[in-house]
C-alpha cells in the first residue's frame, strides 16, 4: 500500500532524525506525553519513567529550551533520576517529570498552568506533579484548580510548604552517617565543616551543625546573604573561590551542580563530601570513581537531598511535619548502607546507590507478581489516595 507524504515524513522523522522509541527504550521509560494548547502557547512534555513502586512523582520545570530535542532529553533524564531517588528513599512512588518549554520570567500565567493541570489530570494519577526550576507555589495552586494530582502546595491549603527544613534535616542525618563511617562516631562536635551557598537549605543545615558544636566555614556569591548567616551561626566567611581547597573534615555543597569536576578534584582537602546540591558530580562515573580513589566519602546527592521529595510525598497521606522529619531521618541508615556496600564491593557510592535502588525495585516488582484477590488493584497507592482524599 502506498503511504502518503505525511506518513513518509513522519516515519523518517522518527527513525532517522528523531528516534524517540530508541530513546525511551534505552532508559526503559514507560510513557511520554506531548501536550499542546495553542491559545495559551502551552508546549509541555510529561515523562513517566517507571511505576513499579507507585505513581510517578516529579516536578514540572519551565525552561526556554533551544529546541524540542533538548526538552525531551531533559525530561527523560530527570524522570529517570526521580525513579532512583524515590526507590532508594523507601517511597512507594515511581519516577516522572514534566517540562514546559517557555521563559518562566515572561510566560507564566494562570491559563497556561491550568491547561498543564488538565493534561496531568488526564493521566488519572499515573503522574503527580510538583514545583521545580522555573515554577513556584503559585503555579502549583493554578495546577490544583484543574487536578488533584499535584503536590508542593502551601501549608495553608493542606500542602507541605517550603521543603528546605526537611531537606536540610536529611542532609544533616546523611552527614552524620558519613562521620560514623569515617570516624567511628557520628558526632559532629568540633568537626570543621565548609558549606558552599548561604541559601534556604544551608541556613537550616548550618543551624543543626552549630547546635552540635561544629566549626563552620561558609561562602556565597552574595555578601549580604553570607554575612547574615555567618553572624547567625558563628561561622567564618570564606571567599567562594577558596571553598574547595579549605582544610576541613567535611565539605557540604549546597549551591550548584557540576562542582566536583576536573578543575576542583585536586583541590579537595576533606574526608567527606555531603550536601544538598543536585548533580554535583560533573561526570558521574568518572568523578565518582576519582573520589573513591582519593578516599573521600561521597554521599550521593540524590540520596542525601531526598528530604524535599519525602516532604512533598507526605502530602499524599495528609501532610504531617513530624512524620516527614521521621522519614528524612532514615536517610542516615540509607547512606550508611550505601557506604558499606561501596566499601565491600569497591565501587563508587553513586553506583552503589543505583544498585541498591534497582534491587528494591526488582524485589517489590517481583512480589507484585503474587496473585491476590486484589491483583488488579495497585495496593498501597490506592491507600495513599484514600488517605489524601484525592
Ligand atoms: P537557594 O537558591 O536558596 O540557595 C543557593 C545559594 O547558593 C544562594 O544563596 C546562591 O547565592 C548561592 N550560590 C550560587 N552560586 C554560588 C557559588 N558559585 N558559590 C557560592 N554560593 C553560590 O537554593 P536551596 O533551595 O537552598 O537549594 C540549594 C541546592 O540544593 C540546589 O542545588 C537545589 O537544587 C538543591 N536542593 C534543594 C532542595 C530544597 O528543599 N530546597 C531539595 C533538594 C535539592
Amino acid at each position: 500500500m502506498e503511504s502518503t507524504t505525511l506518513e513518509k515524513n513522519t516515519a523518517a522523522d522518527l527513525s532517522e532524525d528523531f528516534p524517540l522509541f530508541d530513546k525511551l527504550q534505552n532508559y526503559e521509560h514507560e510513557q511520554i506525553v506531548v501536550c499542546s494548547e495553542p491559545t495559551m502557547g502551552l508546549k509541555a512534555i510529561l515523562a513517566v519513567h517507571d511505576t513499579t513502586l507507585g505513581p510517578a512523582l516529579g516536578g514540572v520545570r519551565m525552561w526556554p529550551y533551544n529546541n524540542e530535542q533538548e526538552a525531551i532529553r531533559d525530561v527523560l533524564r530527570l524522570s529517570r533520576g526521580m525513579t532512583y531517588k524515590a526507590a532508594i528513599s523507601g517511597l512507594n512512588l515511581g519516577g516522572g517529570k514534566a517540562v514546559i518549554i517557555g521563559d518562566p520570567r515572561k510566560e507564566k500565567s494562570e491559563a497556561l498552568f491550568r491547561a498543564f493541570g488538565r493534561y496531568v489530570d488526564s493521566l488519572g494519577g499515573r503522574y503527580i506533579t510538583a514545583e521545580d526550576v522555573g515554577t513556584d507555589v503559585q503555579a502549583m495552586e493554578w495546577v490544583r484548580m484543574e487536578t488533584k494530582y499535584v503536590t508542593g502546595l502551601p501549608k495553608a491549603i493542606g500542602g507541605s510548604g517550603d521543603p528546605s527544613p526537611v531537606t536540610a534535616y536529611g542532609v544533616y542525618q546523611g552527614m552524620k552517617a558519613c562521620a560514623k563511617k569515617a570516624y567511628g562516631s557520628d558526632s559532629l562536635e568540633g568537626k570543621r565543616i565548609s558549606i558552599q551557598g548561604a541559601g534556604h537549605v544551608s541556613t537550616y543545615l548550618a543551624e543543626f551543625l552549630e547546635k552540635e558544636g561544629a566549626e563552620l566555614f561558609i561562602c556565597d556569591i552574595y555578601e549580604d546573604k553570607v554575612n547574615a548567616l555567618a553572624d547567625k551561626v558563628g561561622a567564618e566567611v570564606v571567599d567562594p573561590d577558596d571553598i574547595y581547597g579549605l582544610d576541613v573534615d567535611i565539605f557540604s555543597p549546597c549551591a550548584l551542580g557540576g562542582i566536583i569536576n576536573d578543575d576542583t578534584m585536586d583541590q579537595f582537602n576533606c574526608d567527606i563530601i555531603a550536601g544538598a546540591a543536585n548533580n554535583v558530580l560533573d561526570e558521574e562515573d568518572k568523578h565518582g570513581q576519582m573520589l573513591l580513589d582519593k578516599g573521600i566519602l561521597y554521599a550521593p546527592d540524590y540520596v542525601i537531598n531526598a528530604g524535599g521529595l519525602i516532604n512533598v510525598a507526605s502530602e499524599l497521606e495528609g501532610y504531617n511535619e513530624e512524620r516527614a522529619h521521621g522519614q528524612a531521618e532514615k536517610i542516615y541508615d540509607t547512606i550508611l548502607d550505601i557506604l558499606n556496600y561501596s566499601e565491600e564491593n569497591d565501587t563508587p557510592t553513586f553506583t552503589a546507590s543505583n544498585i541498591l535502588a534497582e534491587q528494591r525495585m526488582g524485589n517489590v516488582g517481583k512480589i507484585h507478581n503474587i496473585y491476590t484477590s486484589q491483583s488488579s488493584f495497585t495496593g498501597h497507592i490506592g491507600d495513599l489516595y484514600k488517605h489524601a482524599n484525592l
